[in-house]
């Protein structure tokens, strides 16, 4: 059991980042290690949290206003905020209380001809079987994410093979923080290689 609060870090993984932050790094070479640390079948993304990357996702599918995003009705408040400023919907899917998720039928049930994405959330360290998921969204021509950022489980999780992008989340309050940091998996590479692209364009801070 871990504590709410305890920071899941160690003082030498501390001072790495401390002297990663002060010594002149190629970012791209950061990008690379990531990706060669967590093999995948599919392409894999860094970005700065799971927030901005669900951004930029957004920002690159463009659909249009009032589309539905179907998502796990139990997330941080931030997940849903985004699908509105993107002018779209967030459709809550009721969870089932002995796994934390909405179950298929919920899912294939709450689908109308505007929806668009489904979300689901990996809640408080479950991990649930969304291969049946995967398929109703597939089946209806939808693109399937998996919110794993209460989920990681070291490098051997990279997430359902079948689900077009598995969100990872190293926040401040995740197991394994790097007190901030997202690692997306994703089907799509040339996805992948878009949401770099608009990522690179971000305005950089200044290294003091
Ligand atoms: C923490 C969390 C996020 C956001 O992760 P960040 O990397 O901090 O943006 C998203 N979804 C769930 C379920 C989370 O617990």
């Amino acid at each position: 059991m871990w504590s709410r609060k305890r920071i899941d870090i160690a003082w030498n993984d501390l001072a790495i980042g401390v002297s990663g932050a002060v010594s002149r790094r190629d970012v791209s070479a950061g990008h690379r290690t990531v990706a060669e640390a967590w093999p995948s079948e599919r392409a894999v993304f860094a970005c700065l949290s799971v927030r901005s990357g669900w951004d930029l996702l957004l920002s690159e599918l463009n659909l249009p206003t009032g589309s539905e995003v179907l998502m796990s009705a139990m997330t941080i408040p931030d997940m849903a905020d985004i699908v509105r400023a993107h002018g779209l919907v967030p459709v809550p899917l009721e969870l089932e209380a002995r796994t934390a998720a909405p179950s298929p039928e919920t899912l294939r049930q709450a689908i109308t001809p505007n929806s668009k994405l489904v979300l689901i959330a990996h809640l408080f360290g479950t991990r649930i079987d969304l291969t049946p998921h995967i398929a109703v969204a597939h089946e209806h021509g939808m693109m399937f994410l998996e919110d794993c950022a209460q989920a990681y489980a070291g490098p051997t999780f990279p997430g359902h093979e079948d689900a077009d992008v598995s969100m990872f989340s190293f926040g401040t309050i995740k197991t394994c923080t790097a007190l901030g940091g997202g690692v997306f998996h994703l089907r799509d590479r040339q996805l992948r290689d878009a949401l770099a692209q608009r990522q690179a364009e971000y305005p950089m801070q200044p290294r003091g």
